[in-house]
């Protein structure tokens, strides 16, 4: 477990706080003994344990005024969390204080059919909101691999993208208004419930993705469009996996976006298998790579067409046998193969980068990537949105020493940001800074759009009690 950061400004929760919070939300969601409080010190950020002095489970917006009044009031470093499924360690109270679990937000308020809208709590698990809309004919795309365990509330705060991201947007894309609560307990709409908005600065994108450093988000409006009814997935082997990074760019110059465009090193499934207990399928030695492609709309013929295509762009590349999925159990398998790539790596001991270039250079940075790791003896496993020129970067531990994992490796993650940055890209595409990626900003922000930041952050939260520590160095 790490050690808080005690800041001399913050204060402990403490007697007289306590009896206000209970007051607030009930004696049975303050959670003060240590095996309660247990569970909210971590996320699924690898080996991070920052605990909070106590956890507190409000379930209306008014409450959340309340105690965050009181949190500025007594000056309690407060951190908002959602499932706690982040990358980046964002919802990990590092200043200890207090912890604001959304758990009970977990209401759809309003399917609104007629303008393809969907009001809805932060806690809202991602998939079971998708599939409740499904039933009404209604398409919510984005669709994080974490979608059975991520809250909606937590993906707003993190902008996440995810498979889908590729032909449909980011979150930041559906987000229409939201309503927040500042640190000083104000109650506020971000927006309005419109599709075009020019009124002013877009207050509800610079919600978006703020990863609860700026309010909290209480409610959230969402754009919808219609269900796509057909879909067609496809598996690609190659031998060479600088072949298939190349490939994903000339599939977009062939005039196709497909809805689903994945890259994963053969490594990347085997781990999967082994964590799944399962021989889904043998991948022949030669093979080093899989692309993993999904066209959908409404038409079978136009996909059918778009397959013809690709395949087509794919013999350039050397590809393969192309593996056809199109009933839903074979879908079902490579689906749970590839959302499974991020848990089973879990299991061993990693890090993860989140790098993401403009597409075209995808194949420099895996080959960058390679090199990197072969240079210090770290091993890494590629696999992520490539369609997006989003590469999840792990390196996992293995039985490397101490001094290299410790000292060499995070040079090393200096020296792969700063390539990243020369090729076009950024940090993190999807999973946020928080509070692992906070000492690589420097890498892409200069002092002076970090003091805009910094100024940003200062306006909405001029005491600095929400999240403290995160994302700005
Ligand atoms: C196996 C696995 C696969 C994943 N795949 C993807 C993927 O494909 N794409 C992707 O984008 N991410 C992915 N993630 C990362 C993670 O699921 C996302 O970052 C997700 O958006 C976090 O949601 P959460 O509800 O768990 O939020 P949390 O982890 O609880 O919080 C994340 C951040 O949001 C803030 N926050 C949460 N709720 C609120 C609120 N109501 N108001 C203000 N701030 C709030 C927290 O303070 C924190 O900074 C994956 C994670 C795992 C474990």
């Amino acid at each position: 477990m790490q050690t808080n950061i005690h800041y001399p400004s913050f204060k402990r929760v403490e007697g007289s706080v306590i009896v206000q919070l209970r007051r607030i939300v009930g004696e049975e969601n303050v959670l003060i003994h240590k095996e309660l409080r247990e569970k909210y010190g971590q996320d699924k950020t690898e080996g991070l344990v920052f605990m909070p002095e106590i956890v507190v489970l409000p379930c209306e917006t008014q409450q959340v005024s309340r105690i965050l009044k009181i949190g500025t009031k007594y000056r309690i470093p407060i951190t908002v969390r959602g499932a706690g499924t982040g990358l980046s360690g964002g919802a990990l109270p590092v200043c200890g204080g207090l912890l604001m679990s959304m758990e009970r937000f977990d209401k759809i308020l309003n399917i609104d059919k007629e303008n393809f809208q969907v009001t809805v709590e932060p806690a809202v698990i991602t998939e079971f909101l998708q599939n409740t809309l499904k039933d009404n004919g209604l398409y919510y795309p984005p669709d994080p691999a974490s979608k059975g365990i991520s809250s909606i509330g937590g993906n707003v705060s993190t902008n996440a993208g995810g498979l889908r991201a590729v032909k449909y947007g980011v979150v930041r894309d559906y987000v229409l208004n939201l309503e927040i609560v500042l640190p000083n307990g104000e109650i506020i709409w971000t927006g309005a419930n419109t599709l075009k908005n020019s009124t002013g600065y877009n207050l509800t994108h610079l919600v978006v993705g703020s990863e609860g450093t700026l309010a909290v988000v209480t409610k959230i409006v969402l754009k919808l469009i219609p269900h796509p009814t057909h879909a067609m997935v496809l598996l690609v082997p190659f031998e060479d996996a600088a072949k298939a990074c190349a490939a994903v760019a000339a599939i977009f110059q062939a005039g196709i976006t497909p809805s689903v465009l994945e890259f994963m090193e053969r490594d990347a499934l085997e781990y999967t298998m082994d964590y799944l207990g399962e021989r889904i399928m043998d991948i022949p030695e030669s093979v080093k790579a899989h692309l993993l492609i999904e066209v959908d709309g409404f038409d079978p013929m136009t996909l059918q067409n778009d397959c013809e295509k690709i395949a087509e762009v794919l013999e350039r590349f050397d590809a393969g046998e192309i593996l056809f999925a199109d009933d839903e159990a074979a879908k079902n398998v490579l689906w749970k193969l590839r959302r499974n790539i991020g848990r089973a790596i879990k299991s061993s001991i990693y890090k993860e980068l989140d790098t993401v270039v403009p597409r075209a250079r995808l194949p420099e940075l895996h080959q960058a990537t390679k090199a990197i790791a072969a240079k210090i003896g770290v091993k890494v496993l590629c696999f992520g949105h490539a369609g997006d020129g989003n590469l999840h970067i792990n390196f996992v531990r293995g039985d490397v020493d101490d001094d290299t994992w410790n000292l060499i490796l995070p040079k090393s993650i200096r020296e792969l940001f700063n390539l990243v940055k020369s090729l076009g890209g950024t940090l993190s595409g999807e999973h946020g800074i928080g509070w692992i990626q906070k000492p690589y900003m420097n890498i892409m922000f200069n002092e002076t759009s970090l003091n805009l930041l910094r100024g940003i952050k200062s306006v909405f939260d001029p005491k600095g009690i929400l999240n403290p520590l995160k994302i700005i160095p």
